[in-house]
């Protein structure tokens, strides 16, 4: 269960933000997921809910974009989704794959009010 030390990173991302932006509250956090950060959605959803307690991030909605495994083989140049984590080109059948999406997990953007100066 690595979720809750996800958040409290992700939380030191918001607070950065927070204070650049002056941002008074916020009521949206939008993350980007890959497939293999081995995240499970409704555990970082619950920690996020519990860290955000008494933040500007109280109440805020947490939107999980999952990025799906996406793969390139060096062989031919083919792009394609891995499925079953199946590391072989669907084109040339080569083994030889450089993995191009799916390890994110990010902060995309945070939605909220700013301070009115
Ligand atoms: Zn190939």
């Amino acid at each position: 269960m690595h979720e809750i030390t996800l958040v409290t990173g992700l939380f030191e991302i918001i607070n950065e933000q927070v204070a650049a932006q002056g941002i008074e509250s916020i009521s949206k956090v939008r993350l980007k997921v890959g497939e293999l950060a081995a995240v499970e959605p409704m555990t970082l959803a619950a920690c996020f809910e519990v860290v955000a307690e008494g933040t500007v991030a109280e109440g805020a909605q947490l939107e999980i974009v999952e990025v799906p495994l996406t793969g390139r083989c060096r062989g031919c140049g083919e792009r394609f989704r891995i499925v079953n984590f199946s590391f072989s080109c669907p084109v040339c059948a080569s083994g030889d794959v450089e993995p191009t999406g799916g390890r994110e997990l990010y902060l995309e953007s945070l939605e909220g009010t700013m301070k009115s100066w």
